[in-house]
């Protein structure tokens, strides 16, 4: 385990609350939370106490902060409409029931393990199970009388939720096409299982000041959008090095969105878990804790630039200097997600699905289970973009796992808008929701496919129940925050903020806030019909929507 951070003498950054200036007495209440147990040691509690007794026993500490800890939220109350949730207390929007979420490092599912999650979802979810765009399956309707079971058959399968929400090292993106792909720079997968074997659960770094994302991925698509993550490795070809990673550090959407910026250093894969927590570390300790608004890495990383946030990574952490090494490309193409057919460097081939706004449910997954079994070899991945890849399938049997995946409503060859729209929780069970997502995601799908059945430029649309950019709005191209709005007859009713012309890859940038540009969610199907039909009739030659 690594050192605790010394205490050293308060300096100028003591009013935000850094260890690393001495500044260890909580100033805040989630700090003091925190302070007074490790998120960690909750579990012993539910499986010993809150299981037994019911979720009237649970301590408000406990519910509302340390069950993150191990994935587990209060759901929202059903019935509370948007307009709510800033007026009424916490505590009057939680309901019984949970949200759980499991961490799947990497996006690597078995079909053993996906079969457990069907499971669980028909047994102890009433079905629910969505893919999140952090590579997670979310579970709804959980009981805390039913978590010890819950974890007994997660574990026996090598599943977690450990540290899956809270103030942790959150699950480690990956490319789903780890190992796999033709184009492939460099194989992650090693990185990613020593990142968690070092720091996930660990208690050294189970108190950081917020949550702290991970991605690490050698694929030349780009495919685990790390300009959003605190902390990601790119692949890179070094010219005289070889294959490594690029790191990045700092990026973070939400309310005060940044990008992450380069350190200019290459990395070999077997020292990205160094490094990984040497900048966990940093954030550990220097990292803001006075206003949880303040509190992400990126305004660390603001504030002392690449250049100084390498020069204490290398000194204080490393106690190594990094090489140089080259920026990653842009990307060939802007598709991100591995839909469709595609041939792996081994002759065989991995077909990616398109779930709606990532929503399937246990009976589903479990015949995914089924189908990739009968098909493949067994090994399942999700994605950023809420989809799925089914891996190692034979070319003559690639139609029939086609066939079988549409049948199951999860095509291989999605319309545009089913591949490029993207939806977070929102009002069904987010209690900091102010509109519905998943369900309105999913029937403006329907109505632009119905609109504009020949419309064929790749478009990115996200829709996000509350400003807090779960589902990245301000890197889409067409990106909704949800809020309510006045419609034309006066009345408050659910609607959006409109953002447009977002994007990732070596050149993004966040899309422009339209301004007084709110619509409701009644219109917003003419909306976006309008702004692609202009956007057709005026594009030039190669323009991409972003441009
Ligand atoms: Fe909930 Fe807001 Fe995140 Fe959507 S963006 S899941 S509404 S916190």
């Amino acid at each position: 385990m690594p050192p605790a951070p010394a205490r050293r003498k308060a300096g100028r950054h003591r009013g935000e609350g850094q260890w690393a200036a001495g500044h260890f007495t909580p100033l805040n209440g989630n700090e003091q939370t925190k302070k007074d147990d490790d998120g960690l040691n909750v579990r012993t509690r539910i499986e010993t106490i809150y299981a037994h007794r019911g979720f009237e026993s649970i301590d408000g500490a406990d519910l509302r902060g340390r069950m993150r800890w191990w994935g587990l939220y209060t759901q929202r109350k059903p019935g509370i409409s948007g307009g709510k949730t800033a007026v009424l207390e916490p505590e009057e929007l939680d309901d019984e029931f949970f949200m759980l979420r499991v961490r799947i490092d990497g996006g690597r599912l078995t079909t053993e393990q996906l079969r457990v999650i069907g499971d669980i979802s028909q047994e102890f979810a009433r079905g629910t199970a969505d893919i999140t765009d952090r590579q997670n399956v979310q579970f709804h309707w959980i009981r805390i009388e039913d978590m010890p079971e819950i974890w007994r058959r997660l574990e026996g399968v090598g599943l977690s939720t450990t540290e899956a929400c809270g103030d942790t090292p959150r699950v480690i993106l990956g490319s789903p096409v780890a190992g796999i792909a033709a184009d492939e720079i460099i194989d992650g997968t090693p990185a990613i299982e020593e990142i968690n074997r070092r720091v996930v659960g660990n208690p050294a770094y189970s108190n950081l000041p917020r949550k702290f994302k991970t991605a690490v991925s050698g694929s030349p698509l780009l495919d685990v959008a790390h300009e959003i993550n605190d902390v990601a490795f790119v692949g890179v070809e070094h010219p005289e090095h070889g294959p490594g990673f690029d790191v990045w550090v700092g990026g973070a959407l939400s309310t005060n969105p940044k990008l992450g910026v380069r350190l200019g250093a290459w990395v070999p894969v077997e020292e990205v878990a160094d490094v990984h927590e040497g900048v966990t570390g940093i954030f550990r300790d220097y990292g803001y804790r006075r206003l949880r608004n303040r509190a992400r890495l990126k305004f660390l990383v603001a504030d002392w630039g690449p250049e100084k946030f390498r020069q204490v990574l290398e000194d204080e952490y490393l106690g190594r200097k990094m090489l140089d090494g080259p920026a990653p490309k842009q990307p060939a193409q802007q598709w991100r997600d591995h839909i469709g057919v595609h041939e792996q460097k081994d002759g065989r081939y991995y077909v990616g699905f398109a779930p709606r706004v990532g929503r399937v449910d246990g009976t589903t997954l479990s015949k995914v289970a089924d189908l990739a079994e009968a098909h493949g070899s067994g090994r399942v991945r999700t994605t950023v973009e809420q989809k799925m890849l089914v891996l190692d399938v034979e070319q003559d049997q690639v139609e029939s796992l086609r066939e079988g995946l549409e049948a199951l409503d999860l095509t291989t060859r999605p319309s545009v808008f089913r591949r490029g729209t993207m939806a977070c929780t929102g009002i069904e069970f987010c209690k900091l929701a102010i509109v519905e997502t998943k369900g309105r995601g999913s029937w403006l799908i329907d109505e632009l496919e119905r609109r504009l059945p020949g419309f064929d430029q790749p478009v990115t649309i996200n829709l996000n129940g509350c400003p807090n950019s779960c589902a990245r709005i301000q890197v889409a191209d067409i990106g909704l925050k949800g809020q309510l709005v006045t419609d034309a007859s006066g009345n408050q009713v659910e609607g959006y903020q409109v953002h447009l012309g977002g994007s990732l890859g070596m050149e993004p940038g966040f899309g422009r806030k339209v301004r007084g540009l709110k619509v409701t969610a009644e219109e917003l199907p003419d909306y976006i019909e309008r702004v692609l039909r202009a956007f057709q009739a005026q594009r030039e030659d190669g323009e991409r929507f972003a441009q």
